[in-house]
């Protein structure tokens, strides 16, 4: 039985030729895009972090945390890795990384929001009784509050910020939190709660008992629709340009230079939640007060 995820669905959604060459041809791809490489490295910080907090019982200081980042960036860096804006260089993602951790640091330290109940956590879940449509994924991290709400985090490392409409639209925390109201009878309370880094800025959303069945019926409907499909039309467009298939896609849509390209900058990355409209990216917020002892000899983050 097939276990669907929130990436799974929505390669079906955005391109079904994508999704016959990933998911029913198994074409393996070679190398992996900027943006995904970039949202690996934060990540993986952002979860050493919290474990570094509950191992040693305080964090680490922000230029541990910088130069383990520079030091896993440098270490998995490798040659098959694609920049589809080619007018940016690496160092402009690295540069993008280390203000998402900065970002995080400065507007989170000590850290102590929220009981850590998982990182990285890996949920399976039933949309319906039987248990013949069922769903995977994996929550950046859990946490519970003093007064027994849980919260589902998930850190964006996009150069896009969604409006709030889409984020009320938005399927893959939703059902996550079908997952985790079945593996915690006690989360009668649930917000959802997206960081995103470049920004600065986080989001939180609930969703309703009505809201979370309606995306429970409707994403029946759309495995439905998936397992009656027996052929996979090319949708070809902007997302194309980033597209593990689009060397042997012959649908492919593909400018002929990106570089200088105007629309470039206005086509958005496919980040999981997708977005629509680009927010220029500011730097790291000079009025943000500085946490204490940010500087001092601590504990390694290792
Ligand atoms: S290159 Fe474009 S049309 Fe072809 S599979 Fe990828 S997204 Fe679909």
């Amino acid at each position: 039985m097939v276990q669907y995820s929130h990436s799974r669905l929505s390669s079906f959604e955005n391109c079904p030729q994508q999704f016959e060459y990933r998911y029913i041809q198994k074409i393996e791809v070679e190398g992996e895009g900027i943006e995904a490489f970039l949202g690996k490295r934060v990540h993986e910080i952002l979860e050493r972090l919290y474990h570094h907090l509950g191992r040693h019982g305080r964090p680490p200081s922000l230029s541990q945390v910088q130069k383990r980042f520079a030091q896993d960036w440098e270490l998995h860096w490798h040659d098959k890795i694609r920049i589809v804006r080619t007018e940016r260089e690496p160092g402009h993602y690295l540069q993008q990384g280390e203000r998402c951790l900065e970002n995080y640091y400065r507007s989170h330290y000590p850290f102590e929001e929220g009981q850590t109940v998982a990182l990285e956590k890996p949920i399976s879940f039933q949309l319906d009784p039987e248990g013949r449509y069922r769903m995977r994924g994996i929550i950046d991290r859990l946490t519970r509050q003093s007064d027994g709400t849980y919260e589902i985090h998930d850190y964006k490392t996009s150069g896009f910020l969604p409006p709030l409409s889409r984020l009320e639209k938005d399927r893959q925390l939703a059902l996550y939190q079908i997952g985790i109201e079945q593996s915690f009878p006690d989360s009668e309370r649930i917000e959802l709660v997206w960081h995103y880094l470049v920004f600065n800025k986080t989001l939180r959303l609930r969703r309703t008992r009505e809201q979370l069945e309606d995306l429970g019926a409707r994403t029946i409907q759309l495995i439905d629709q998936i397992e009656a499909s027996s052929s996979y039309p090319a949708n070809p467009g902007p997302l194309c340009r980033w597209c593990d298939y689009r060397e042997i896609c012959p649908s492919a849509l593909l400018p002929a230079s990106d570089a200088g390209n105007a629309s470039s900058e206005r086509t958005p990355p496919p980040e999981p939640t997708g977005s629509l409209h680009a927010v220029p990216a500011t730097p790291s917020q000079a009025t943000t007060p500085r946490p204490p002892a940010e500087d001092a000899v601590q504990l390694s983050l290792l």
